[in-house]
């Protein structure tokens, strides 16, 4: 028998001002790691850069820990529309409130949540935030039938009390589930879809919609698409974005479309800044918009102010 073992090696060079043999051990190890992430079989050399990268992790890590722990996260909310501007609810899009880096956007601290676990209690904190809020708007008249999407993560879904969580968190807030859409990415769909199929089904029973993020920049199955209980795709920004020019991005955007259609779904467009963008999806049947053209994701506050400023 044979076994093949391919090597990562991480190397360290000094001259001179020897250093600990500590020290030593700890940057050939940084770069060892370093030739594991380049795809292995590989040999890294020690470089300062590594160990910056590596300290700084470490030090954003133990921030948001206490991030969490001291309640520095907010949640913005980011309009969605129907065709004529009307509010039918919100993307519910955490911020970092930083004693002194200020606002923080979710890509500079979600991966590595994502990493360590800590998007766990981050994305329950939001979920239950939201689930507060559906709870409040239901009691303000002009407010009652906003919904709200929620970006849940593959390891969130992943967990195996998922379902009883989200139907506690829906309880406790006294929430109505029919308000609730859950946001998944196809990166969810990676494995065992039987089972993923039976937490969707659980929570449809209850209520909860589906809506299938970022769709189209990943890898997704038509079949599985056929036999996912999902409510909506949510068309990428990506396509959007170049829609009036790259005719590549507009035909899989009318595709998008279509397929919608066909599999009776809703669509969504994502990332719309100028009413060209809105009016060519209108053209072809999407008639729900989410993007700066209506309003960037703002603190609850002013979504309120720009729902009443639009319907009055
Ligand atoms: P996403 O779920 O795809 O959210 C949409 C992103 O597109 C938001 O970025 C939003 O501000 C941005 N966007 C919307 N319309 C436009 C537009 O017209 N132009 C441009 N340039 N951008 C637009 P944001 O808030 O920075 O969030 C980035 C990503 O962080 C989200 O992408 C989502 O993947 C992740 N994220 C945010 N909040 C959460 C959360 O609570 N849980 C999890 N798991 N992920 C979250
Ligand atoms: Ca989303
Ligand atoms: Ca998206």
């Amino acid at each position: 028998m044979s076994i093949t073992v391919p090597p990562s090696i991480g190397v360290t060079m000094f001259s001179g001002n020897l250093r600990s043999s500590e020290e030593l051990l700890k940057q050939a190890d940084i770069a060892m790691y370093q030739s594991k992430t380049d795809g292995r079989n590989t040999l890294r050399f020690f470089d300062p850069e590594m160990q910056e990268i590596v300290t700084q992790r470490a030090s954003l890590e133990t921030d948001l820990r206490e991030a969490l722990e001291q309640r520095q996260f907010v949640v913005y909310y980011q309009p969605q529309v129907v065709g004529d501007g009307r509010y039918t609810g919100a993307e519910a899009l955490v911020r970092w409130r930083h004693p002194q880096r200020g606002l923080v956007s979710p890509q500079d601290f979600i991966p590595l949540c994502e990493e360590t676990g800590l998007i766990l209690p981050l994305g329950h904190w939001v979920l239950e935030t939201a689930c507060m809020q559906l709870a409040k708007w239901a009691e303000k008249p002009g407010m009652d039938h906003l919904s709200i999407a929620v970006n849940v993560s593959a390891n969130q879904f992943h967990q195996a009390n998922f379902v009883d969580q989200v139907l506690a968190v829906l309880r406790n807030a006294g929430a109505n589930p029919h308000k609730l859409t859950l946001e998944l990415t196809e990166s969810i769909l990676v494995s065992d879809v039987e089972n993923i199929i039976a937490k969707m089904s659980i929570l449809k029973g209850h209520g909860v919609t589906f809506s299938l993020d970022d769709f189209g920049t990943g890898y997704s199955s038509l079949s599985y698409l056929k036999r996912l209980p999902l409510d909506q795709l949510k068309i990428d920004q990506s396509f959007v974005r170049n829609i009036l020019t790259e005719p590549n991005d507009a035909a899989i955007a009318k595709t998008i479309i279509s397929l919608s259609d066909s599999l009776s779904l809703r669509v969504i467009a994502e990332g719309g800044e100028i009413d060209a963008q809105k009016d060519f999806l209108a053209r072809y049947g999407c008639h729900a918009f989410q993007g700066y053209l209506f309003s960037k994701p703002v603190p609850i506050e002013k979504f309120e102010q720009l729902l009443k400023s639009r319907h009055t």
